[in-house]
């Protein structure tokens, strides 16, 4: 069946399912911005849950070659554009949120919030992954991105990560075969993560508390964490910091209707209330030619813009 038969049985979606022999869930035409950190977005045209990792390789090994595949986590780091996405976009929930211990290793699986393997791996004394608390990401994500906060990165503890391919082929790398960099896992294209091991220290749980602590606090002083955002907006030039590049451009408080360049982490833009896609997206772009034309410097996008 190809990909447009699938996507034009609206009504009849159930009937699709029971052929294909999916333990998920495929929901169709759902909303996105209730899934994204900017609350904004289009629908995707059939979002799928996979039931677990073996749902989502016989899914990928039926699917039709020419569906369209978009993987997300937790929404944190992207802007869905206003028209939605074509084909399906997969979200990997319950079925991939396991973490097991094994002395210093934690495996967790990629659904997991960032959040709860810090917490849990600060119950069992494990010390390393605490400068992801505040990142309000899943594992998954974290790994794609090779996330970072605080002098740490995801790059510094990942043992190994196991990813499900477009074909329904799943491989383990190890983290020395990845050329993670800055905000970058560099994964195989179309890569979907479903676990990761981490190596960690061992530590007294209340030290660690202390740091988790002091990084939570750190990140209210500083960023609009309780805001519809979707966290760096731009990525730091080498040896320049990206706040400070728009701060000095006079872009602090800049907006378009309700999308607004953060006052208070001026890195971060904001949707203020009804903000669409598209007025964030041109904000960033305004915010990028302001940059150029004092600096010479070109900004680059960290926030992934998704969709039509
Ligand atoms: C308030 C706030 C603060 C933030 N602070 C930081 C910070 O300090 N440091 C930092 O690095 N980031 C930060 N971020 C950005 C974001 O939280 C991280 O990049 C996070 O790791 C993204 O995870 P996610 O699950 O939300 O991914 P999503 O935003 O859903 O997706 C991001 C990318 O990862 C891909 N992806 C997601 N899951 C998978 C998977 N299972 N397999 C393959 N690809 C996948 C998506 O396709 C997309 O390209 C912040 C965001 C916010 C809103």
């Amino acid at each position: 069946m190809s990909a447009e038969a699938i996507l034009t049985m609206n009504g009849s979606n159930e009937d699709y399912l029971s052929l294909s022999q999916v333990r998920g869930r495929y929901v169709f035409s759902y909303e996105l911005s209730k899934m994204t950190w900017f609350k904004v977005g289009g629908p995707a045209e059939v979002l799928f849950k996979p039931k677990d990792t073996e749902d989502l390789i016989s899914f990928f090994k039926q699917k039709p070659s020419d569906l369209a595949i978009t993987v997300l986590g937790a929404g944190s780091n992207v802007l869905v554009r206003d028209q939605g996405i074509k084909g399906c976009v997969i979200k990997l929930g319950s079925g991939f949120s396991d973490i097991t211990f094994n002395a210093k290793e934690v495996i967790a699986g990629a659904g997991c919030l960032d959040r709860t393997v810090v917490m849990e791996c600060a119950a069992q004394g494990l010390s390393g992954l605490e400068f992801l608390v505040g990142i309000p990401g899943t594992i998954g994500g974290a790994v794609y991105m090779n996330a970072g906060a605080y002098g740490h990165e995801i790059k510094d503890y990942l043992n190994w990560v196991e990813v499900v391919s477009l074909d329904g082929i799943l491989t383990r790398f190890q983290s020395s075969e990845l050329s993670m960099e800055y905000r970058k896992g560099n994964l195989p294209k179309g890569a979907v993560v479903v676990r990761a091991s981490f190596i960690l220290n061992e530590k007294k749980p209340a030290q660690i508390m202390q740091s988790i602590n002091a990084y939570l606090q750190q990140r209210e002083d500083s960023q609009p964490v309780r805001g519809r955002t979707g966290g760096s907006t731009f990525k730091n030039p080498a040896d320049q910091s990206a706040w400070k590049l728009i701060d000095d451009a006079g872009c602090r408080g800049l907006t378009i209707n309700d999308a607004q360049v953060s006052t208070k982490h001026c890195n971060f833009l904001l949707n203020l209330d009804a903000a669409k896609a598209s007025e964030l997206e041109q904000l960033g772009e305004n915010v990028r030619q302001a940059v150029k034309e004092q600096t010479g410097i070109e900004l680059e996008w960290e926030i992934i813009r998704l969709g039509e």
